[in-house]
């Protein structure tokens, strides 16, 4: 499997000088086997519109997606490679269900945020084979990926981490997350083994209380739970709209030192970073 950081932020894009190494756009990931195409994008941040440069023609694949805040979800009307006629685009996100315990139609939850007065078009006005659908707790195959979708703690909207794997390497991607004692283990369980544990990463120790409120994680808990689950990598994600690129990088160094002697290599993820996890599997 290979996975292509195409969004990093949190929160809103971050343009500017001081942020470009890192890179300025909100939350997604492209996930490929090996050397095929890149057929499953992980959230639809304004990332997204890398993916458009990295496929050839029309995209054809799924899109996973955490939950439904705008970072999640901003980039989806300008991907330019799904919103065309000979596009397939096969949207997930984590079912929602109303008040009287009925499951609300995928397409229509997405559309309270995006259609007029709010944007000029609906979900349905995207061009091409566009299908939504929600998605419950558990084991599914979307694009040939084994993936389990499981419940995260964060605020404002359920929220699902996901596992993937193609049999061979795995990740577990829980960019939104407010850790806690009660579900901390399950989710470890969940995420044991994996190559690359990719988390947020957005706050600081000293920030707690903002990360609370916020429904975020700190380095630190990203770190406890890369130590728990026996994560082979730890890709600090969903960094702070705030943060300039030293900052980052800086944080990245100190955590790194931290995690040596807890068996967990910490990076900083970049925008426009390949990983081939084939080539870094653990033997
Ligand atoms: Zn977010
Ligand atoms: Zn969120």
């Amino acid at each position: 499997m290979r996975l292509l950081f195409c969004g990093v932020r949190g929160s809103t894009p971050a343009p500017g000088a001081e942020f470009a190494r890192v890179g300025g756009h909100t939350s997604c990931v492209a996930l490929a086997h090996d050397d095929q195409p890149w057929t499953l994008l992980l959230d639809a941040g304004t990332g997204i519109r890398r993916v458009t440069g990295m496929v050839d023609g029309a995209f054809r694949g799924s899109l996973l997606l955490t939950h439904l805040h705008w970072d999640h979800v901003q980039g989806l009307p300008f991907f330019a490679a799904g919103d065309r006629d000979d596009a397939h685009v096969h949207v997930h996100m984590p079912e929602q269900v109303d008040a009287d315990g009925q499951v609300r139609d995928a397409a229509e939850v997405l559309a309270l945020a995006m259609s007029p007065p709010h944007f000029p078009i609906g979900p349905d006005g995207l061009r091409g084979d566009w299908t939504f659908s929600g998605l419950g707790p558990g084991t599914h195959v979307i694009e040939g990926f084994d993936v389990v979708a499981f419940e995260v703690p964060h605020k404002g909207g359920r929220t699902f981490g996901y596992r993937i794997s193609d049999g061979d390497t795995s990740i577990a991607y829980i960019p939104d997350h407010l850790p806690n004692e009660a579900t901390n283990p399950a989710i470890a369980q969940t995420c044991a083994g994996v190559d690359v544990l990719v988390h947020d990463s957005q706050f600081l120790e000293p920030e707690r209380a903002v990360a609370d409120l916020y429904g975020h994680a700190t380095v630190d808990d990203a770190l406890e739970l890369a130590a728990s689950a026996g994560a082979r990598r730890l890709a600090l994600f969903h960094h702070s709209p705030a943060r300039a690129d030293d900052d980052v990088e800086s944080i990245g160094r100190n955590l790194a030192r931290a995690a040596a002697d807890r068996g967990v290599e910490v990076f900083v993820a970049c925008e426009e970073d390949v990983i081939d996890l084939a080539a870094t599997h653990r033997a």
